[in-house]
Protein backbone atom coordinates (compact mmCIF):
# COMPACT_ATOMS: atom_id res chain seq x y z
CA UNK A 1 0.00 0.00 0.00
CA UNK A 2 1.54 3.60 -0.72
CA UNK A 3 1.40 6.60 1.42
CA UNK A 4 -1.70 8.61 0.85
CA UNK A 5 -0.82 12.05 -0.79
CA UNK A 6 -2.39 14.03 2.14
CA UNK A 7 0.07 12.26 4.77
CA UNK A 8 2.87 13.00 2.60
CA UNK A 9 1.96 16.63 2.23
CA UNK A 10 2.14 16.69 6.37
CA UNK A 11 5.75 14.92 5.66
CA UNK A 12 6.68 17.57 3.97
CA UNK A 13 5.49 20.23 5.65
CA UNK A 14 6.89 18.81 8.84
CA UNK A 15 10.18 18.90 7.28
CA UNK A 16 9.83 22.58 7.53
CA UNK A 17 9.04 22.87 10.75
CA UNK A 18 12.15 20.69 11.44
CA UNK A 19 14.54 22.67 9.39
CA UNK A 20 13.12 26.05 11.15
CA UNK A 21 13.84 24.11 14.67
CA UNK A 22 17.44 23.19 13.34
CA UNK A 23 18.31 26.71 12.31
CA UNK A 24 17.18 27.93 16.06
CA UNK A 25 18.85 25.04 17.40
CA UNK A 26 22.14 25.98 16.10
CA UNK A 27 21.88 29.96 16.73
CA UNK A 28 20.82 28.53 20.21
CA UNK A 29 23.42 30.23 23.10
CA UNK A 30 24.71 26.82 24.58
CA UNK A 31 25.50 28.21 28.35
CA UNK A 32 22.58 28.25 30.95
CA UNK A 33 22.34 29.75 34.39
CA UNK A 34 18.94 27.78 35.27
CA UNK A 35 17.91 24.64 34.64
CA UNK A 36 14.36 23.49 35.68
CA UNK A 37 14.92 20.70 33.23
CA UNK A 38 13.47 17.49 35.23
CA UNK A 39 13.31 13.64 33.67
CA UNK A 40 9.13 13.94 33.12
CA UNK A 41 10.02 16.53 30.68
CA UNK A 42 12.46 15.03 29.08
CA UNK A 43 10.99 12.03 28.84
CA UNK A 44 7.93 14.36 27.19
CA UNK A 45 9.79 15.67 24.65
CA UNK A 46 11.00 12.04 23.25
CA UNK A 47 6.94 10.98 23.63
CA UNK A 48 6.45 14.31 20.74
CA UNK A 49 9.08 13.09 18.66
CA UNK A 50 7.93 9.44 18.43
CA UNK A 51 4.02 11.36 17.79
CA UNK A 52 4.74 14.16 16.03
CA UNK A 53 7.76 12.44 13.70
CA UNK A 54 7.88 8.88 14.00
CA UNK A 55 5.01 7.63 14.30
CA UNK A 56 3.61 9.85 11.01
CA UNK A 57 6.95 8.63 8.82
CA UNK A 58 6.32 5.04 10.06
CA UNK A 59 2.58 5.07 9.01
CA UNK A 60 3.22 6.62 5.69
CA UNK A 61 6.75 4.44 4.93
CA UNK A 62 5.23 1.41 6.17
CA UNK A 63 1.34 1.49 6.37
CA UNK A 64 1.68 -0.42 9.90
CA UNK A 65 -1.49 1.40 11.41
CA UNK A 66 -4.11 0.13 8.45
CA UNK A 67 -6.11 -0.72 11.21
CA UNK A 68 -6.80 2.22 12.65
CA UNK A 69 -7.54 4.27 9.08
CA UNK A 70 -10.11 6.37 8.78
CA UNK A 71 -11.80 8.22 5.71
CA UNK A 72 -10.21 11.43 4.45
CA UNK A 73 -12.66 13.57 3.31
CA UNK A 74 -11.42 17.24 1.20
CA UNK A 75 -12.58 19.33 3.50
CA UNK A 76 -9.91 17.73 6.12
CA UNK A 77 -7.35 18.23 3.82
CA UNK A 78 -7.87 21.51 2.75
CA UNK A 79 -8.36 22.67 6.68
CA UNK A 80 -5.18 20.37 7.76
CA UNK A 81 -3.27 22.23 5.17
CA UNK A 82 -4.45 25.70 6.44
CA UNK A 83 -3.75 24.54 9.66
CA UNK A 84 -0.46 23.35 9.17
CA UNK A 85 0.81 26.38 7.20
CA UNK A 86 -0.81 28.66 10.16
CA UNK A 87 0.89 26.47 12.80
CA UNK A 88 4.43 27.00 10.97
CA UNK A 89 4.06 30.92 10.43
CA UNK A 90 2.94 30.82 14.24
CA UNK A 91 6.34 28.66 14.78
CA UNK A 92 8.49 30.79 12.96
CA UNK A 93 7.51 34.58 14.42
CA UNK A 94 7.68 32.88 18.20
CA UNK A 95 11.28 31.74 17.36
CA UNK A 96 11.86 35.06 15.72
CA UNK A 97 10.53 37.29 18.95
CA UNK A 98 11.75 35.02 21.32
CA UNK A 99 15.35 35.07 19.70
CA UNK A 100 18.01 33.90 22.34
CA UNK A 101 15.93 33.70 24.97
CA UNK A 102 14.73 30.51 23.97
CA UNK A 103 15.64 26.83 24.51
CA UNK A 104 14.87 23.21 24.19
CA UNK A 105 13.94 22.44 27.89
CA UNK A 106 13.16 24.68 31.22
CA UNK A 107 16.46 26.93 31.46
CA UNK A 108 17.38 30.61 31.48
CA UNK A 109 20.91 32.70 30.35
CA UNK A 110 22.67 34.49 33.00
CA UNK A 111 20.97 38.16 31.70
CA UNK A 112 18.00 36.21 30.33
CA UNK A 113 15.50 38.81 28.33
CA UNK A 114 11.97 38.71 29.11
CA UNK A 115 10.12 39.16 25.76
CA UNK A 116 7.02 40.61 25.67
CA UNK A 117 6.98 41.97 22.18
CA UNK A 118 5.27 40.62 18.64
CA UNK A 119 3.61 37.72 19.26
CA UNK A 120 4.35 37.77 22.79
CA UNK A 121 2.37 40.69 23.32
CA UNK A 122 -0.77 38.83 22.06
CA UNK A 123 0.01 35.81 24.29
CA UNK A 124 2.51 34.34 26.61
CA UNK A 125 3.09 30.87 24.77
CA UNK A 126 2.89 31.93 21.32
CA UNK A 127 5.63 28.54 20.80
CA UNK A 128 2.94 25.88 22.32
CA UNK A 129 -0.38 27.64 20.91
CA UNK A 130 1.60 26.47 17.51
CA UNK A 131 2.30 23.17 18.41
CA UNK A 132 -0.99 22.60 19.06
CA UNK A 133 -2.20 24.24 15.51
CA UNK A 134 0.44 21.67 14.40
CA UNK A 135 -1.02 18.87 15.96
CA UNK A 136 -4.64 19.81 14.65
CA UNK A 137 -2.75 19.67 11.26
CA UNK A 138 -1.51 16.52 11.65
CA UNK A 139 -4.81 14.95 12.94
CA UNK A 140 -6.69 16.19 9.66
CA UNK A 141 -4.40 15.52 7.16
CA UNK A 142 -2.94 12.22 8.45
CA UNK A 143 -5.94 10.07 8.24
CA UNK A 144 -5.20 7.32 10.91
CA UNK A 145 -6.32 7.17 14.54
CA UNK A 146 -3.38 6.47 15.96
CA UNK A 147 -0.42 8.30 13.81
CA UNK A 148 -2.72 11.16 13.08
CA UNK A 149 -4.08 11.70 17.06
CA UNK A 150 -0.51 10.84 18.30
CA UNK A 151 1.14 13.81 18.16
CA UNK A 152 -1.14 16.49 19.33
CA UNK A 153 -1.95 14.21 22.57
CA UNK A 154 2.06 14.24 23.14
CA UNK A 155 2.21 17.81 22.66
CA UNK A 156 -0.28 18.56 25.15
CA UNK A 157 0.52 16.44 27.97
CA UNK A 158 4.17 18.50 27.37
CA UNK A 159 1.95 21.55 27.47
CA UNK A 160 -0.21 21.09 30.47
CA UNK A 161 2.54 19.39 32.15
CA UNK A 162 5.55 22.40 31.74
CA UNK A 163 3.45 25.02 31.43
CA UNK A 164 3.03 25.72 35.34
CA UNK A 165 6.89 25.04 35.79
CA UNK A 166 7.74 27.66 33.12
CA UNK A 167 5.72 29.99 34.79
CA UNK A 168 7.19 29.26 38.21
CA UNK A 169 10.63 29.71 36.95
CA UNK A 170 9.64 33.09 35.32
CA UNK A 171 8.26 34.46 38.46
CA UNK A 172 10.94 33.58 40.28
CA UNK A 173 13.08 35.37 38.05
CA UNK A 174 11.15 38.58 36.89
CA UNK A 175 8.78 38.12 39.98
CA UNK A 176 6.04 41.27 39.42
CA UNK A 177 7.20 41.85 35.73
CA UNK A 178 6.14 38.31 34.69
CA UNK A 179 3.35 38.55 37.24
CA UNK A 180 1.99 41.73 35.61
CA UNK A 181 2.64 40.41 32.26
CA UNK A 182 0.63 37.07 33.15
CA UNK A 183 -1.72 39.21 34.43
CA UNK A 184 -2.61 41.46 31.10
CA UNK A 185 -2.01 38.40 28.63
CA UNK A 186 -3.44 35.30 27.83
CA UNK A 187 -1.90 32.28 28.19
CA UNK A 188 -2.32 30.46 24.45
CA UNK A 189 -5.41 32.06 23.55
CA UNK A 190 -5.86 35.92 23.16
CA UNK A 191 -7.66 37.50 26.34
CA UNK A 192 -10.45 39.82 24.95
CA UNK A 193 -11.30 41.41 28.17
CA UNK A 194 -8.74 43.74 29.77
CA UNK A 195 -7.21 42.53 32.88
CA UNK A 196 -8.35 45.20 36.00
CA UNK A 197 -5.68 47.50 36.75
CA UNK A 198 -4.21 46.31 39.95
N1 LIG B 1 6.50 29.11 26.43
C1 LIG B 1 7.03 29.98 25.40
C2 LIG B 1 8.50 29.71 25.12
C3 LIG B 1 8.84 28.27 24.82
S1 LIG B 1 10.60 27.97 24.83
C4 LIG B 1 6.17 29.88 24.16
O1 LIG B 1 5.37 28.96 24.08
O2 LIG B 1 6.29 30.72 23.27
C5 LIG B 1 10.88 27.70 26.56
C6 LIG B 1 11.81 28.72 27.19
O3 LIG B 1 11.42 30.02 26.84
C7 LIG B 1 11.75 28.69 28.73
O4 LIG B 1 12.74 27.84 29.21
C8 LIG B 1 11.99 30.15 29.14
O5 LIG B 1 13.34 30.32 29.48
C9 LIG B 1 11.74 30.93 27.88
N2 LIG B 1 10.60 31.86 27.97
C10 LIG B 1 9.29 31.57 28.07
N3 LIG B 1 8.55 32.71 28.04
C11 LIG B 1 9.43 33.73 27.89
C12 LIG B 1 9.30 35.14 27.77
N4 LIG B 1 8.11 35.74 27.78
N5 LIG B 1 10.44 35.86 27.64
C13 LIG B 1 11.64 35.28 27.60
N6 LIG B 1 11.83 33.96 27.71
C14 LIG B 1 10.75 33.19 27.85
Amino acid sequence: MTASPSSLLFLGLLAVFLAIRGVYTRRMRRAKAVSRADVGDRVLIVLVGLGQVFLPFVYAAKHVLAFADRPQPAACVALGAVSMVAGLWLFWRSHADLGDSWSITLELNADHRLVTQGLYRVVRHPMYASFLVLGLGQALLVANWIAGLSGIAALALLIVRRLPREEAMMIEQFGDEYRDYRRRVGAVVPRWTKAAAA
